[in-house]
């Protein structure tokens, strides 16, 4: 199974999805992960992408997907992915799409968590006491809402078009919200696919 968890920064995707790929054996990709990874390791590239990332913006496309084609195929992905912050633009979902079509693959099912803005707040500012990141800071943040923002509103209608995003109330505990997503990858286990690649 291939899940997509959709949502703001601080609503609580990277939580969710350790969470169910514990218990469902399912892998989670992070795009910010990787890339928190790659600027920690010195790299050139990654050095580059801390730099945008702390202006609260988009990575390009060419080196998301490139990073993503070589994840995909990993032993540890062969059960299904959770991916987590990706796909953030209409050219990252398409590509994904003929990427799992290529390998005889689909999402099976995208989920949108849903918080208010001001929990939004909230919780990124206990992260950033907590976790220091640097693009956690008030201005960053607030760039990476208004991001956020304008791609959803290209990036949902791609795969509300294709079949139902079900939405997820992100302001409850961390159990609610598991118990919330659990319901739906239950149900979706005897459905059939809601998200045919159409590529
Ligand atoms: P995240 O950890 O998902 O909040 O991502 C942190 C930052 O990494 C974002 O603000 C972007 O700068 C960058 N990033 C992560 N995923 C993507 C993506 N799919 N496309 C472009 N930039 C990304």
């Amino acid at each position: 199974m291939n899940i997509i968890f959709f949502g703001p920064p601080a609503a609580g995707k990277g939580t969710q999805a350790k969470i169910i790929q514990d218990k469902y054996g399912l892998q989670q990709i992070s795009t910010g992960d990787m890339l928190r990874e790659e600027a920690a390791s010195g790299s050139t590239l990654g050095k580059k992408a801390q730099e945008i990332m702390d202006m609260g913006l988009l990575v390009s496309d060419e080196v998301i997907i490139e990073m993503i084609a070589k994840r995909i195929d990993s032993p540890d992905c062969a059960k299904g992915v959770i991916f987590d912050g990706f796909p953030r633009t209409l050219a990252q979902a398409q590509a994904l799409d003929k990427m799992l079509a290529a390998r005889g693959k689909a999402i099976d099912i995208i989920m949108e968590l849903d918080v208010d803005q001001d929990k939004l707040v909230q919780r990124r500012e206990k992260r950033q006491q907590e976790e220091g990141r640097s693009d956690d800071n008030a201005d960053a943040f607030k760039k990476r809402l208004q991001q956020y923002n304008d791609y959803a509103a290209v990036v949902l209608p791609y795969y509300k078009n294709k079949g139902a995003v079900p939405k997820i109330d992100g302001n409850k505990n961390v159990e609610q919200v598991t118990d919330q997503i659990e319901v739906i990858l239950r149900g979706k286990d005897s459905a059939p696919r809601a998200f045919c690649c159409g590529v």
